[in-house]
């Protein structure tokens, strides 16, 4: 059986998809969605040997290897030039690498309809990333799962500007516009959370001599803490 955060990425593919899955592990993903009906076929892309092998042992195992092509590559090198995809999901890594992965690929996402992006941590590397090239957040999930909350960000070609129209930019980038306005318990939980780590620093660095005047970090800190206490109210 899939996890919850896996079945909820599965949820957001294309109808009748043919899609990557960079960074897949067991390809436990790409072989439920066939397996469901979800996805014609997939491409699984792997840069590590572990992984890839239990992909590999997991798709002959399905009896999938017609329609699931297992690769080692880093990120979107495994995607061949004019391959047809409609669709790309990257999940279960921090933002930071999504973002690298999509960004070193950009030439092979010219076709590619939708991206399925489920970062662990760091999900404003995403937003901005999709900001800056023209993709459109279209949907946002947050779930909690084994004590752990995650983000499922999806995106498609179009006005990368429209999901923020009703919310602060920086604001925004940092929890999610979608999210934001959804404003679900397990959201205000995570910013809850957070908003009480930030006061700790402050506080930390209020005792060592430190104030909004003379120092970076107090400033960096008071200003996020200001950006989603205003979401959150
Ligand atoms: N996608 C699965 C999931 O969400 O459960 C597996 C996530 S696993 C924590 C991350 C996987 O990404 C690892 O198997 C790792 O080898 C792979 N990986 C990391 N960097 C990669 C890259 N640049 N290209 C392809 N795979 C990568």
């Amino acid at each position: 059986k899939l996890s919850q955060r896996l079945e909820k990425v599965a949820n957001y593919l294309p109808e009748n998809s043919i899609f990557a899955d960079i960074g897949s592990d067991h390809a436990y993903l790409p072989c439920h969605a066939v397996l469901e009906g979800k996805a014609q076929g997939a491409i699984v892309g792997e840069i590590t040997d572990g992984p890839f092998y239990s992909a590999q042992k997991q798709v002959l195992r399905c009896e999938l290897s017609d329609v699931i092509s297992v690769r080692k590559g880093d990120g979107l090198s495994v995607i061949e030039d004019g391959e047809h995809l409609d669709c790309i999901t990257i999940a279960g890594m921090g933002g930071g690498l999504i973002k690298k992965i999509l960004e070193e690929g950009k030439k092979k996402l010219v076709n590619v309809k939708r991206l399925v992006l489920q970062p662990n941590i760091h999900a404003i590397y995403i937003r901005q990333w999709l900001l800056e090239n023209d993709w459109e957040l279209i949907d946002e999930t947050i779930l909690k799962e084994d004590s752990k909350i995650y983000e499922i960000l999806v995106a498609e070609k179009g006005d990368p500007l429209k999901p923020y129209q009703n919310i602060e930019l920086q604001a925004g980038l940092l929890v999610g516009p979608i999210l934001a306005k959804e404003k679900s318990p397990i959201f205000q939980k995570k910013w809850s959370h957070e908003i009480n780590h930030w006061k700790t620093i402050l506080k930390q660095l209020e005792d060592a001599g430190y104030t909004y005047e003379n120092n970076d970090k107090y400033r960096e800190v008071t200003g996020q803490l200001q950006l989603v206490q205003e979401v959150l109210s």
